[in-house]
């Protein structure tokens, strides 16, 4: 790549959370950012907090499970920033219940939005970083991939992100172009806040029950993830491929 071009990123669910902390790390890295979501508007804030540290950003609206949505936030980034190097696959929902009053519609949103949201950002991002011989990817999974009571469609999901990761691995690797996913294990957002108030406890008391069960006895920070994300999205981290960081505080296994 010649020296003065500058790398793209597109970050998906950037608005707010592990998502929009992203954004802001792989701008202060030096990368001009897509800050994606469901709502142009909502990334604003994001878009703004970048602009004014002196990056470069551009707020996209595209809900990530649609296809056509998709093809086009993509084109739009690549005319607009210049053709993705990087992407972070990070956009998502919950919609926990226990299996049996888990609801159809619950399945498939969360796998939509996981699962086949990842599927087609990649799809749709791959084939400028083949053409550029280089790339980064970068999926959100979760410790919950291994298995977590009310989260039988998130647990699968963030299961079957850790096999995609993989396969993407194999399949782009002779392309320049690297697949890691990322498993935080309880980091403080709205989603954990949303689960706080479901169970019915204050989110002061949720965290402290979660830190009291992790070794490094705290809860993890948008931060903590995006660290490792500016890692393996980072050109000297070409030779991590197809590998799965848990984020957690301690081994999970
Ligand atoms: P968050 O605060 O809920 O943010 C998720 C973002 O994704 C929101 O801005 C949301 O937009 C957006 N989004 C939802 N559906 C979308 C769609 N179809 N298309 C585009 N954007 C969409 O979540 P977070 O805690 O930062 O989590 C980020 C990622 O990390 C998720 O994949 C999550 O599963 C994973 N993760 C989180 C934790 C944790 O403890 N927080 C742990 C493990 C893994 P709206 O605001 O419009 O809904």
């Amino acid at each position: 790549m010649p020296q003065d071009e500058q790398r793209v990123a597109i970050v998906t669910g950037a608005a707010r959370g592990i998502g929009a902390a992203t954004a802001r790390r792989l701008a202060s890295d030096g990368l001009a950012v897509a800050v994606l979501d469901l709502d142009a508007d909502a990334c604003k804030a994001t878009v703004e907090a970048i602009a004014s540290a002196g990056g470069r950003a551009l707020a996209v609206g595209a809900d990530v499970s649609q296809s056509n949505q998709v093809q086009a936030a993509v084109e739009t980034v690549a005319a607009e920033l210049g053709p993705p190097a990087v992407l972070v696959n990070n956009a998502g929902v919950i919609r926990d219940n226990m299996l049996f009053k888990m609801s159809e519609d619950d399945w498939d949103t969360v796998l939509g939005v996981h699962l086949r949201g990842a599927f087609l950002m990649t799809k749709a991002a791959q084939k400028y970083m083949v053409e550029a011989r280089f790339g980064r990817v970068v999926n959100l999974s979760s410790s919950s991939a291994l298995g977590n009571r009310g989260q039988a469609n998130y647990s699968a999901a963030k299961a079957g992100m850790q096999g995609l990761t993989k396969t993407l691995a194999i399949e782009l690797g002779p392309f320049g172009i690297t697949a890691n996913a990322v498993a935080p294990g309880f980091i403080v957002t709205d989603m954990t806040a949303s689960t706080a108030a479901r169970v019915g406890m204050g989110f002061e008391d949720f965290q402290a029950a979660a830190a009291g069960q992790i070794p490094v006895r705290r809860v993890g920070q948008v931060d903590d993830v995006a660290h490792t994300i500016s890692f393996l999205a980072s050109e000297g981290a070409g030779f991590v491929s197809g590998q799965v960081i848990y984020v957690a505080g301690g081994p999970l296994c």
